[in-house]
């Protein structure tokens, strides 16, 4: 009984451990945007300090139009790690046109003698669009310049990037959205440059526990996944410090390595310079 009761201590005392290391790990936000709209509500000291306040290191920064993108790498510091991605978009609607819009690429183009950005992205792209030759010339520049592609894309998109350039480093925003795990290793497996970012990925748990199938994944490729916030509409900065908690609650559930490469070193592999 002594001996049944001083497990349960240990059990409770170790998991009590285990908690406040996550509370505490730093995070890299891996999906970032800072568009025109919310630089109103939110100025650049208030989204300083919510980085701050989620213990949030280092972000993949991206704005439409890139103006945001400007602002949030002039304001990295010691304390934030700026990794700033062009926006092929200047105005909302361009989500839908982008890829056949020869007036974007040259904002990519102009964008990238600024010297300092790192990849293309996010950008939305589904099935056969991702043929367009518009979206080969950007393929290729990016791999001529050393870039990655963040691409909100189904399986048949990043399949068709893939093709274009197979020598393309992308990370996968939202991991497809609704890609199954077992599709997911499918394609890490044939992807050695695809990295996997979670956001609004909530069927990674069940009632606050991480689904096995998930974390059988995450252990088996530690080095693959990221983390990220998308504050795509002001709303999300509004939940800023709940999206970053959320992930701490479940990175808590894996190994230490494993979470810890999740939060924030796979980022310094991928984006340190
Ligand atoms: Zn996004």
């Amino acid at each position: 009984m002594k001996t049944k009761i001083s497990l349960l201590l240990f059990t409770l005392f170790a998991a009590a451990c285990t908690g406040r290391a996550s509370d505490t790990i730093p995070l890299f936000d891996a999906h970032l945007h800072y568009n025109a709209e919310a630089r109103g509500p939110y100025p650049l000291d208030h989204v300083l300090d919510l980085f701050r306040k989620s213990r949030v290191t280092g972000i993949l920064a991206n704005s439409r139009p890139n103006e945001g993108t400007h602002a949030l790498y002039g304001a990295r510091s010691r304390d934030l790690w700026v990794v700033p991605f062009i926006r092929p978009y200047i105005v909302q609607p361009d989500r839908y046109t982008w890829f056949n819009n020869p007036k974007i690429f040259e904002l990519i183009e102009a964008e990238e003698k600024r010297g300092y950005f790192q990849g293309i992205g996010e950008f939305h792209l589904f099935g056969d669009d991702a043929r367009s030759p518009w979206v080969k010339k950007t393929v290729d520049f990016a791999v001529s310049k050393g870039l990655y592609l963040h691409a909100h894309s189904d399986e048949k998109a990043v399949d068709i990037l893939f093709e274009h350039n197979p020598k393309s480093k992308i990370i996968w925003a939202h991991t497809g959205f609704t890609t199954e795990p077992e599709i997911i290793e499918t394609y890490l497996n044939k992807y050695p440059n695809l990295w996997c970012e979670l956001s609004y990925r909530y069927d990674v748990t069940q009632e606050g526990m991480i689904k096995p199938s998930w974390k059988k994944l995450f252990e088996k490729y530690p080095g693959r996944f990221v983390v990220g916030s998308d504050t795509w509409i002001n709303d999300r900065w509004g939940q800023y410090l709940e999206i970053m908690d959320g992930y701490r609650h479940w990175l808590a559930q894996l190994s230490r390595d494993t979470a810890e490469k999740i939060a924030w070193r796979n980022a310094e592999s991928l984006f340190r310079r």
